[in-house]
């Protein structure tokens, strides 16, 4: 079981390679992000600079580790990649950035989540390419400086907010990936397809897009769930039909809500009368993490309108009793 559970992921994540944009010119959407960094990028190549530091946040599956291999491969080094619960020791950083050469790109997921004492190391790294440690312990500690090549840090982050301020200052470029538009997903979907050698018709593309949920990850999920029962159910083309019908199945709604957003939308109206209601009331409600609701489930429901956030806490808008078929309630001022 577990061998053929480890070749369907091996397979998925040879989808996902092949797939994974390799150039600016083949990332899809996020129009004001990519002239920015194409501009960036052209400038420094001119000087023969590394690339400044760069800060990429944004919801899980916006394409944030796609760019930071973009950037390496556009600015001809190559990617190193960590993220920030993996360093737990000042040693572990400076593994890291002695063996960085010059133009590589160093990228750190999860930056908010570093240990202050690794964050320490990053300071001077980042500002004068320098490295300061201390090596040993007791009366034989001893401080050493190292020169670094000159390197691009690339840190990613779900929040911006999380980051401390010292970090967030040494960023020379901070971009904040958006939710994609249903036609750039759309675009991303038979980009996919294509890759994929999967047969779909536009109309199916656009219904897979729209019930992405703005996010090209989930997209390119759906994309391979629908192509299984299109396969078994149909003639292996992606139609209209065929893509409404895969979609209902894997629970997805007509808004691109699934099984968790439900939950989470339906708890905040029977059990708090659709708010306020505190970040970690509404977790224990549906037996989910904080940190899930605030980075995964909340971003997209608080852009559809579903959601609002308040100094009192979260509500949901008359557009969520409508989603349900359920009487909106007279006093709701949204
Ligand atoms: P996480 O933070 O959860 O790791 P992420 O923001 O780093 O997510 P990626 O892993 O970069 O997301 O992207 C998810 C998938 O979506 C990738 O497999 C990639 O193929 C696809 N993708 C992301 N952005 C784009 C884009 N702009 N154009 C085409 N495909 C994209």
């Amino acid at each position: 079981d577990r061998l053929i559970s480890g070749t369907a992921k091996e397979r998925e994540e040879q989808y996902d390679r092949a797939i994974r944009p390799l150039s600016l010119t083949e990332y899809i959407g996020q129009p004001v992000v990519r002239d920015q960094m194409s501009l960036f990028i052209e400038a420094a190549k001119q000087r023969e600079e590394a690339l400044d530091h760069t800060l990429i946040f944004g919801p899980p599956g916006l394409g944030k580790t796609t760019l930071a291999n973009i950037i390496a491969s556009e600015m001809g080094g190559s990617l190193k990649s960590t993220s920030g619960p993996v360093l737990e020791r000042a040693g572990d950083l400076a593994a890291l950035l002695t063996n960085l050469n010059s133009g590589d790109v160093l990228f750190i997921d999860e930056i908010h989540r570093l240990p202050p004492v690794v964050e320490e190391i990053l300071y001077p790294a980042m500002e004068d390419f320098q490295l300061d440690i201390m090596i040993g312990e007791g009366p034989a500690a001893r401080s050493i400086k190292l020169d670094l090549p000159p390197f691009t840090l690339v840190g990613a982050t779900t929040r911006a907010g999380m980051l401390t301020n010292p970090l967030r200052d040494r960023f020379g470029i901070v971009q904040r990936l958006e939710f994609y538009s249903h036609p750039d997903l759309t675009q991303i979907v038979e980009r996919s397809a294509t890759i994929m050698q999967v047969p779909i018709v536009p109309e199916g593309a656009f219904e897979i897009a729209r019930r992405a949920r703005g996010t090209p990850r989930i997209a390119n999920r759906l994309l391979r769930r629908v192509r299984d029962f299109a396969q078994v159910r149909g003639t292996g083309e992606i139609t209209l039909q065929i893509a409404d019908q895969a979609l209902n199945m894997l629970d997805v709604d007509q808004h691109g809500f699934d099984h968790q957003d439900r939950r989470l939308l339906l708890a905040m109206i029977e059990k708090f009368d659709g708010g306020p209601v505190g970040i970690d009331s509404l977790a224990a409600a549906i037996s989910e993490e904080r940190h899930t609701i605030e980075d995964v489930l909340e971003p997209f429901l608080i852009q559809q309108g579903y959601i609002m956030r308040t100094p009192r806490g979260r509500m949901v808008t008359r557009h969520a009793y409508l989603h349900f078929g359920l009487p909106t309630p007279k006093n709701i001022y949204n």
